[in-house]
């Protein structure tokens, strides 16, 4: 397999040739045998967001299960009660999520006022600041950005994220899922990762499955990260996530995606990613096909917390980082802890900027 992109081709391969194929890469590389994950905790800011995707279960208009509230602002003592059990699990790394834009409501905005913080992007940079004096390395995903917003939160955070999810144009006609969500729209999506990419942020992206896109607009969607990250070399993770049918929410399909069309997406990626960028599913997501996923080229499994939940998919309990490590053994693998920024950008100063390499370096891992 070379790299003509021909999204054609590689829609025809079978399950069967796409993993011959990934058994031709993983045996020319033994770093296959590394299979990581990052002990990280979750600081959900707001739940306020510009957009609404109708699959969403995070955005505030949809009622919570359990402990997991809608929040206009997260509060201090909050904040202060989550990062010390963090530390006394020992997490390294704090998600930094929140919908997008949430200064776009009045509640916030006056939620930002009343605490004396001169807009959002402030507050992010303070949190940041809070968890690097303790030597927690953030890891921000707040939506789309505008480049000076980016621009100042370099240096206050290890890596950022923002998921592609699919720029498959359907889903933005009347009844698709983004047909509320500007945020989502592809351009502005890409024009983000690229100015992160300018701005040499290490970087996560991914696509979101089975939200009415095609398999072809799928493969396209890898390609245009590869692309992306031929360009700017920014991309150290791509997530292959599977969208998961909750109740409450608008979006219904009337099949969810299988585990077989996510092994191919799968597989596709690791042949067009080789091992320059990690691949990652959500291990939560998957639970009982680990060791498919391995053999289909996965190499990561993402943050994984002991306590806090995952807010997207709460009724979705993380699996036991020990649990997993067996599985990764049984499979022919070392399951190997990292950090939200990965080694090759650590040892790049213009990646890993000074107050980030100084924390790493107090860093036990
Ligand atoms: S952008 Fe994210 S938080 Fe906002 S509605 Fe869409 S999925 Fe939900």
């Amino acid at each position: 397999m070379n790299d003509k992109y021909d999204v054609e081709a590689l829609e025809k391969l079978s399950n069967k040739e796409i993993l011959e194929l990934v058994n031709q890469i993983t045996k020319r590389n033994s770093k296959r045998k590394i299979i990581t994950y990052s002990k990280n905790f979750t600081l959900s800011l707001s739940n306020y967001c510009q957009n609404e995707c109708s699959y969403c279960f995070y955005n505030y208009k949809i009622p919570k299960l359990n402990s997991n509230e809608n929040v206009v602002l997260i509060d201090n003592d909050h904040i202060t009660s989550i990062v010390q059990k963090a530390i006394s699990y020992n997490c390294k790394e704090a998600l930094i999520m929140s919908g997008e834009r949430p200064d776009y409501y009045p509640q916030v905005k006056k939620e930002l006022e009343k605490r004396g913080c001169d807009g959002y992007i402030n507050f992010v940079k303070d949190v940041c600041n809070y968890l690097l004096d303790l030597n927690i390395l953030p890891h921000v995903n707040i939506g789309i950005l505008e480049y000076d917003e980016l621009k100042r939160l370099k240096g206050f955070t290890a890596s950022m994220g923002l998921m592609l999810e699919s720029t498959s144009e359907k889903l933005f006609k009347k009844g698709g899922v983004h047909e509320k969500s500007p945020g989502k729209l592809p351009e502005r999506r890409i024009r983000h990762i690229e100015e992160v990419g300018k701005l040499k942020i290490p970087f996560t992206t991914g696509v979101l499955l089975g939200i009415g896109e095609s398999y072809s607009d799928r493969i396209r969607d890898l390609i245009l990260i590869k692309k992306l990250h031929k360009k700017y070399g920014h991309i150290q993770e791509v997530i292959i996530q599977n969208f998961i049918s909750k109740p409450n929410i608008a979006y219904h399909p009337k099949k969810e995606i299988s585990i077989n069309e996510m092994l191919k997406v799968v597989g596709i990626a690791k042949l067009l990613f080789k091992d320059d960028i990690s691949i990652q599913v959500p291990p939560n997501l998957i639970h009982g096909y680990e060791a498919d996923f391995l053999r289909f080229g996965v190499n990561d499994f993402g943050g994984i917390s002991p306590f806090t939940l995952d807010h997207i998919n709460p009724e979705h309990k993380w699996p036991r980082i020990e649990d997993l490590g067996r599985i990764c053994a049984e499979n022919g693998f070392d399951f190997q802890e990292r950090l939200p920024i990965y080694p090759k950008f650590i040892d790049d100063p213009e990646f890993c900027p000074k107050t980030i390499k100084k924390r790493i370096e107090e860093i036990n891992i």
